[in-house]
């Protein structure tokens, strides 16, 4: 019986400008690709953990990888051993088992876009790109006047959305959170405190976004709107079942992949039919590496042309 085999493979991706996030600055990420092979069936998937995210690491993942020795179904009978671990791989594991409908995926999504600073000339650069939506990372260094003279220059139909990465205290949570539901254009603020921080209690779900917590043990309960990174959510039925049962939004958002899990996010992200912008605002922070192949925009789109083949022999 053919019970199936993978290879994988690990690349550095080096940010042509080093990211300044609330934990520090990312001058690189590593990602394994993974290249399933079942009955003829060829899958591809994506490991792609992001610094201070509560998963595993790249070293973690190829670890498992390592010991499962090519075999597909020791693989997975490790994976589905350790449940509430690896949900990186779950991940992978997921596009790798979808991926004949994921590489036929063309169609189209909104885009936010992103901002790591809040300037408005930057900001009024993207609203002239055409993004209704703008993401803004702040942290505790941003002034509430900085965001009010973004949103001066905002248009009538602009929105911002505001991410501090778990970076808040609890008094400057709450200022934070008042300010965000006193403006009808900021659609919320995301991850004011840090994983498993009780004060989420007191500030409430109403405008107040999960993404890092919302990976951690209790956050799938969360009734505000939600951060799902597809690349780190982990097993994407489960997922699914999760999906069905969440009344509140929930905005899909990259977690700067490759082609392989870009495509494999904008699929999973186009399941469900949301008047949300989501986050894949993401593709030519890298130096030129040869492993983007979508285009980026306010409206961005799978593509169902690509030689994935060939691809994963150029990366080889
Ligand atoms: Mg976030």
């Amino acid at each position: 019986m053919n019970s199936g085999k993978y290879e994988f493979l690990r690349v550095r991706r080096r940010f042509r400008q080093p990211l300044v996030t609330a934990h520090g600055v990312v001058e690189f990420v590593d990602r394994i690709l993974l290249r399933t092979e079942i009955h003829d069936e060829i899958g591809y998937g994506e490991i792609s953990p992001w610094p201070s995210f509560p998963t595993e690491t790249v070293d973690e993942a190829r670890e498992v990888l390592r010991s499962a020795q090519c075999s597909l179904s020791h693989l997975t009978a490790t994976v589905s051993a350790n449940k509430n671990t690896y949900p990186c791989l779950r991940s992978a594991l997921s596009s790798c088992a979808a991926w004949n409908q994921i590489k036929s995926f063309s169609g189209k999504l909104k885009c936010a876009g992103l901002l790591t600073a809040p300037n408005p000339s930057l900001a009024q650069a993207k609203w002239g790109e055409g993004f209704k939506t703008i993401k803004l990372k702040i942290n505790t260094q941003t002034s509430i006047a900085d965001i009010k003279s973004i949103l001066l220059v905002a248009p009538s139909d602009g929105s911002l959305r505001l991410d501090a990465n778990g970076s808040l205290d609890l008094a400057a949570a709450r200022s934070w959170t008042e300010f965000v539901r006193g403006e009808k254009q900021i659609e919320f603020l995301e991850q004011p405190l840090p994983v498993g921080h009780a004060g989420y209690a007191s500030l409430g779900p109403d405008k107040i976004a999960l993404d890092e917590s919302f990976l951690a043990p209790g956050g799938a309960n969360w009734g505000g709107p939600v951060v799902v990174k597809p690349a780190l959510v982990g097993d994407w039925q489960e997922f699914h079942q999760w999906r069905t049962s969440h009344t509140g939004p929930v905005i899909y958002s990259s977690a700067f992949e490759t082609a392989i899990g870009r495509q494999a996010a904008l699929w999973l992200a186009a399941q469900e039919s949301s008047t949300l912008a989501d986050g894949f605002d993401t593709l030519g922070r890298f130096e030129n590496d040869a492993r983007d192949y979508h285009s980026a925009g306010p409206t961005v789109a799978g593509r169902s042309d690509l030689d994935w083949a060939k691809i994963w022999k150029e990366l080889s």
